[in-house]
């Protein structure tokens, strides 16, 4: 079968990523063992082979039965409370919480302090549950209000102060359009609204990069484990600039997917080490282009 095929350039871990991966690698060149509490990265082959090396992942729980140990804190960040829990139990902490993400932990617990005092409402725009939202409302000792849709922002008083912020790797143009509702029904009731752009510039920067890059081929093959959280913003970004976009998870490709011809793209999400693309990459020369 005749294919050309792209690797993105802009593919592959973010900066934060990278630096967490690095810290980790460099601490389990002179040690047997170092626990992350959660994953360091939503992409299940990374996972093993930093496995290989000696990382465990831990939960919450397990951290609190641990004395006197180590513990990698990934670049999503954690709430004061798991800080708390390492003073308690003796564990020595490598954050490698993300600077984009800690200086929006610090922001929101400043402009918290100022919207409660107030009696207003922080909202994060992010996915519930996700480990940097969990972190982030933890900086606002549990008050923030989590929302996913526009439909979600009946529960909020906009007679009152209201500051919305978003998980840094949400989507550019949805942000827009919640930041705008917010503003319309804020405006309604002569409440006051201040929205903070905190999409991640690295993200944000992809976005148009990517559709343009999804425009450009015939097939688009995305890599990404399906529990990253970016993974399926820029998914779905491909796939509305490219409906012949398919999902790539451990190195399966779907069956009968490529035609004679084809250009074929290949990306992946911010959790998407650059290898496995390149591996993609080198399947498909061996196995499709050199064999038929
Ligand atoms: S997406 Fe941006 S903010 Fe999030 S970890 Fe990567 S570099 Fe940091």
């Amino acid at each position: 079968m005749r294919l050309t095929i792209e690797i993105d350039s802009g593919s592959g871990f973010c900066n934060g990523v990278v630096r967490a991966v690095r810290k980790a690698e460099s601490y389990l060149s002179d040690h047997d063992r170092l626990y992350s509490l959660g994953a360091i990265v939503h992409n299940a082959q990374e996972i093993e082979r930093l496995a290989a090396e000696g990382l465990q992942i831990i939960d919450i729980d397990r951290m609190a039965s641990i004395r006197d140990d180590v513990v990698l804190v990934r670049a999503h960040g954690e709430p004061p409370a798991t800080y708390e829990l390492a003073q308690r139990n003796g564990i020595t902490i490598i954050d490698c919480t993300c600077p984009v993400v800690l200086q929006l932990q610090k922001k929101i617990a400043a402009t918290y302090r100022k919207v409660h005092a107030a009696g207003g409402t922080l909202v994060i725009y992010g996915k519930k549950g996700h480990a940097e939202v969990n972190g982030l409302v933890g900086h606002t000792e549990g008050n923030a209000v989590v929302v996913e849709s526009i439909s979600e922002l009946d529960s909020i008083d906009f007679s009152k102060p209201v500051a919305l912020f978003s998980q840094t790797t949400k989507d550019t143009e949805e942000y827009a359009a919640l930041t705008e509702e917010c503003r319309r029904r804020s405006q309604e009731c002569s409440g006051k609204f201040e929205s903070f752009n905190t999409i991640c510039r690295q993200v944000a920067g992809r976005h148009a990069a990517l559709a343009s890059f999804a425009e450009s081929h015939d097939v688009i093959l995305f890599v990404s484990g399906r529990e990253s959280s970016n993974g399926n913003v820029l998914y779905n970004l491909c796939r509305k600039h490219n409906p012949r976009t398919f999902w790539v998870e451990n190195g399966q490709i779907p069956a009968g997917i490529l035609h004679d011809g084809d250009s074929v793209g290949i990306c992946g999400a911010t959790s998407t080490p650059r290898w496995q693309l390149e591996e993609l990459y080198i399947h498909l020369h061996n196995n499709i282009i050199n064999k038929q």
